[in-house]
């Protein structure tokens, strides 16, 4: 078979948004450098079949995540191609800091994101300072951002649990999410960092924000599948009315703090249960899978997504 049956499911969104995040937290993970010309024609191709939102890079210090150093050059690359042209400043980009910032707005990019940490030990350990501080640290690039006019998502990272210090309580979730949106974030995305969330959980949490104020039309769902709960997760916050959910085409990264960490959410296979749903996403599925296949040659090795395993 080469497409699901379809089965609608009553109290669904008719419609969401597949976050690709390949290009960037999938990349960011390999040690191999990937040509820049690569990794155009990968955001081309992903962009080609029909992924609404691409985050095409990171403008973080080059000496953390050498494999995105060409952050420039590839923004540069893509807006010159005509496929994209001017669209390719919609594309979104990770400003960790306000020097980061300072690029995007060089460059013309019109649609940033920052990433935050629910919890103290991933704080310090990636953003290089305590839980209470990262807002301080934020607030300034978010208030740049806003007043040129940008869209900027907060990345929220570990809201399921952390590898040092365990589980992650709601309120602690919530607090800090409320936090990056009263700063100026327009949506927050919730991240699964080490794929320790189950479907009660993402519940509890999704309910836990809507208490709080914060309903699903203003968060989306980071995903990853190291317990093999990604797609339960997802299905979850399906339910839950969330419609923008994170995804990495192929399965392409991980998580390098979690052990045996299987990576994110393939977007094929979040496609395929979607089709299956009759949840329209706007994804040629045809033309994801060879994008991701493409891919996986480049690297040198085969796609852990199941549904691009299927297809072979
Ligand atoms: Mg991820």
């Amino acid at each position: 078979m080469r497409t699901p049956a379809t089965h609608a499911q009553d109290g669904l969104p008719a419609e969401v948004t597949i976050w690709e995040v390949g290009p960037r937290d999938g990349l960011q993970n390999e040690s191999a450098l990937v040509p820049t010309e690569t990794k155009a024609a990968f955001v081309q191709r992903l962009v080609a079949a029909g992924l609404p939102i691409v985050e095409a890079t990171s403008f973080v210090h080059p000496r953390w995540v050498p494999q995105l150093a060409d952050a420039g050059d590839l923004l540069t690359a893509l807006a010159a191609h005509d496929a994209l042209g001017d669209a390719a400043h919609d594309l979104p980009v990770l400003v960790p800091n306000d020097r980061g910032l300072d690029r995007a707005l060089e460059l013309g990019c019109r649609h940033v994101a920052i990433f935050g940490s629910a919890t103290e030990t991933f704080a310090q350990r990636n953003l290089n300072r305590g839980h209470a501080e990262q807002f301080a640290m934020f607030a300034p690039t978010v208030e740049r951002a806003r007043a040129a006019g940008m869209r900027v998502r907060g990345y929220l990272s570990m809201c399921f649990g952390d590898p040092w210090e365990g589980e992650v309580a709601l309120d602690r979730v919530v607090d800090t999410g409320v936090r990056l949106l009263e700063m100026g974030c327009d949506s927050l995305s919730l991240g699964d960092t080490i794929g320790v969330g189950t479907p009660g959980h993402v519940r509890a949490l999704l309910a836990a924000f809507e208490t709080a104020g914060v309903g699903a039309d203003r968060l989306a769902v980071h995903f990853h599948d190291t317990y093999g709960q990604a797609l339960a997760n997802a299905l979850a916050a399906l339910e839950a009315g969330i419609t923008t959910f994170d995804a990495s085409a192929g399965g392409l990264g991980g998580c390098p703090y979690a052990e045996s960490a299987t990576g994110n959410l393939a977007t094929e296979d979040l496609v395929w249960m979607l089709d299956g749903l009759g949840v329209r996403t706007g994804v040629d599925l045809d033309a994801l899978v060879d994008t991701s296949r493409w891919m996986a040659g480049e690297l040198g090795r085969p796609s852990v997504s199941r549904v691009v395993q299927a297809r072979a």
